[in-house]
């Protein structure tokens, strides 16, 4: 039932022959006060819950797994879908902030078709988009189980949001919904490894919400080689597009570049110095976690000196170190929870 938008479920309901306002109510049950199941609804009738029932279901994943970190308490939980498959969620606890915030960190895809070099989804290749049940579903039984309510949620899990659009944004517009979850936009962030067009799609349909898109490399060579998707979609073209219509009084956007061994050098700093409007942007640094992906993590010697080499060229940057961290997270466009943190902690 959690396909369905509002105004999909007002339809329904009068087509029943029943009011309108059902489809608020029904949002309420779901969303703010969380059901489990249509005989929860105890402000529908008996007949209107047994319908309810025999034709929709409330829940569209299943939790197998939740673990608990037991340095940060940050929650990793592993759903199954009704035809098998698997995908993970993580709970992230914001540190360092004076306001709490909770994150989850959803996914949007089965598998992941962008082949990026240090990704972990990218190893299953891609099975299936996610629907928005799926995905607002993530947010029901995150909370349901942990008894804890997310304000801020970042679709950086398993997948590319912008190759699932149509179900990334219904299920965002749904989170927004004061009858939804009621997630502020400012809270919401689609986070993408580049699909040009679907960024370009989301600035024309005046989206609210804000955008993360990973960088990684300033040589389009040696981008193309851990981020294939730099061959389909240069970054250079969606620097020119950013730059031209990104409407920064409306979104907030961040630029990801995760630090290796040979992506810092001085001619990388002012690359990047180069390369955007900065009053419009950050750029989000963080260090390549250590992982089996071949690449090598900088000491924090040589980032403290790429970071400093763009502070004095004025470049506004987010720059934290790295936290030890004891599970992991699904992905993101390095190595998963993490990465969501960051982003979400640079504005
Ligand atoms: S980092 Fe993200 S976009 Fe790249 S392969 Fe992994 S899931 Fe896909």
């Amino acid at each position: 039932m959690k396909n369905y938008t509002l105004d999909d479920m007002s339809s329904f309901f009068r087509s029943i022959g029943e009011k309108d306002y059902r489809g608020r109510q029904i949002f309420n049950w779901l969303y703010e006060k969380n059901a489990g199941s249509f005989h929860e609804m105890t402000d529908f009738s008996k007949e209107l819950r047994g319908l309810l029932d025999e034709n929709f279901s409330v829940d569209a994943l299943h939790c197998v797994e939740r673990s608990v970190s037991s340095v940060d308490q940050t929650e990793k939980y592993l759903f199954k879908t009704h035809d098998g498959h698997y995908i993970e969620s993580v709970l992230i606890r914001n540190e360092g902030s004076d306001e709490a915030r909770l994150t989850i960190c959803l996914s949007t895809q089965v598998g992941c078709a962008m082949g990026c070099g240090f990704c972990e989804t990218a190893r299953l290749g891609f099975i299936r988009n996610l629907e928005a049940a799926e995905i607002l579903d993530q947010i029901c039984l995150v909370r349901r189980i942990s008894g804890q309510r997310n304000n801020n949620v970042v679709f950086m899990g398993m997948g590319e949001p912008f190759l699932n659009y149509d179900n990334v944004l219904k299920s965002a517009d749904i989170m927004n919904y004061t009858f939804g979850f009621h997630i502020s936009v400012r809270k919401i962030t689609i986070s993408t490894c580049g699909i040009r067009d679907a960024i370009e799609r989301f600035i024309d349909e005046g989206r609210p919400y804000n955008l993360a898109i990973s960088l990684n490399d300033t040589l389009s060579e040696k981008r193309r080689r851990i981020m294939p998707v730099e061959g389909r979609y240069p970054f250079a073209e969606i620097v020119r597009l950013l730059n031209d219509k990104f409407p920064a009084s409306r979104n907030r956007l961040t630029i990801v570049y995760v630090m290796r061994e040979d992506n810092i050098s001085s001619e990388d700093a002012r690359r990047l110095k180069k390369m955007f409007k900065y009053n419009r942007i950050k750029l989000n640094l963080i260090s390549l976690n250590e992982g089996s992906h071949g690449y090598g993590r900088p000491s924090d010697e040589e980032a403290a000196r790429f970071v400093k080499e763009l502070e004095i060229m004025n470049v506004p940057i987010t720059f934290r170190k790295s936290l030890g961290r004891d599970i992991s997270g699904a992905c993101g466009q390095l190595s998963g929870k993490r990465y969501a943190e960051e982003v979400i902690h640079s504005w």
